[in-house]
């Protein structure tokens, strides 16, 4: 596969399992077209065209020529400088790595990822809150986050990966899209009574399995095991955490359990205040799942994979 088909069947897989729908990302993507075509001709240069077919501003190829053929990949949750150079020390020692892919972004991925956090706003709506609620919600977040990637030196990693001339992509959100659809759909069929139920689930899994035996496994956060679980809502997808303002809106929209990557001690308080119980299932293993539902279809085109930096393969 050359590095632009992996691309382009990650973006396709994405979108099959996102959750704002085909119609909606129709928009998005309608929109980004018009934004190019009403820019001045002098502004054009710095519109990043790969908007107006990739949904997902957090997800790039970042430096290579997309027409390289790949047959083996490093991949890892993150890649940074050390990985970049792990994959030059594997080259070194004769094993073939034509690419780097990363799940967290790095370099034009990371200061796109406020870009793809207005898709928050459709999840809480399909849940039940209302959609000029949420708007209004994610976009005062969305801000909060760009502000705070202001500082970072994004394009390290990257530059280094010029340097060692390793092409270098990073996939995110729709792998994160693949772990929501995957577990919501398994706890939509199982509807789990209490909230150890929804514990002992995940812990069947086998990348959770093996982060509990690390300690990094899933926990109750906010809740009790022995409380019913009420609705349970899978929230692993839309860039990064949301605001605190809507877990009374999800509290009031009908949400009894939410299943998250991580939650920070601002919207813990707000879980507990409204009575939300939060499932924390792990950050890493539930980037994996994602990933490994992914790579799954990588590996059909007979790509080799070697699992880096927090990422255990798991072929389903
Ligand atoms: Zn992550």
């Amino acid at each position: 596969m050359k590095i632009k088909e992996i691309y382009d069947l990650a973006i396709k897989e994405g979108m099959n399992a996102d959750p704002r729908g085909e119609e909606e990302l129709k928009r998005v993507l309608e929109k980004a077209k018009k934004e190019y075509d009403d820019l001045k001709e002098t502004e054009k240069e710095f519109f990043d065209l790969e908007k107006l077919t990739n949904p997902y501003s957090d997800t790039r190829i970042l430096i290579g020529d997309s027409d390289v053929e790949v047959k083996s990949i490093l991949c890892g949750i993150d890649i940074e400088v050390g990985e970049v150079l792990l994959a030059d020390r594997l080259k070194e020692k004769g094993k073939d790595i034509d690419l780097l892919l990363a799940h967290h972004p790095e370099g034009k991925s990371l200061t796109g990822l406020p870009g793809v956090m207005k898709m928050q706003a459709d999840i809480w709506h399909r849940e039940g809150v209302p959609i000029n609620i949420g708007d209004v919600l994610i976009d005062k977040r969305m801000k909060e986050v760009q502000r705070s990637l202001m500082p970072v030196n994004h394009n390290r990693a990257v530059d280094a990966a010029r340097i060692l001339d390793i092409p270098f992509m990073n996939i995110h959100t729709p792998a994160d899209n693949m772990v929501t659809s995957f577990l919501q759909k398994q706890f939509d069929e199982l509807s789990p009574y209490t909230v150890k139920d929804v514990i002992d689930f995940l812990k069947k899994i086998p990348e959770y399995k093996e982060a509990a035996k690390m300690g990094a496994g899933p926990m109750i956060l906010v809740g009790d095991g022995d409380k019913r679980a009420g609705r349970v809502v899978v929230d692993m997808t839309g860039g990064t955490e949301g605001p605190e303002g809507v877990l009374e809106k999800l509290a009031d929209a009908g949400v009894g359990t939410i299943v998250g990557m991580h939650m920070g001690n601002k919207l813990r308080k707000k879980a507990d205040e409204y009575h939300i119980n939060v499932v924390i299932a792990g950050h890493i293993a539930s980037d994996a799942v994602g990933l490994n539902l992914l790579l799954d279809k990588f590996e059909k085109k007979e790509i080799n994979i070697t699992p880096c930096s927090g990422l255990m393969r798991v072929s389903r």
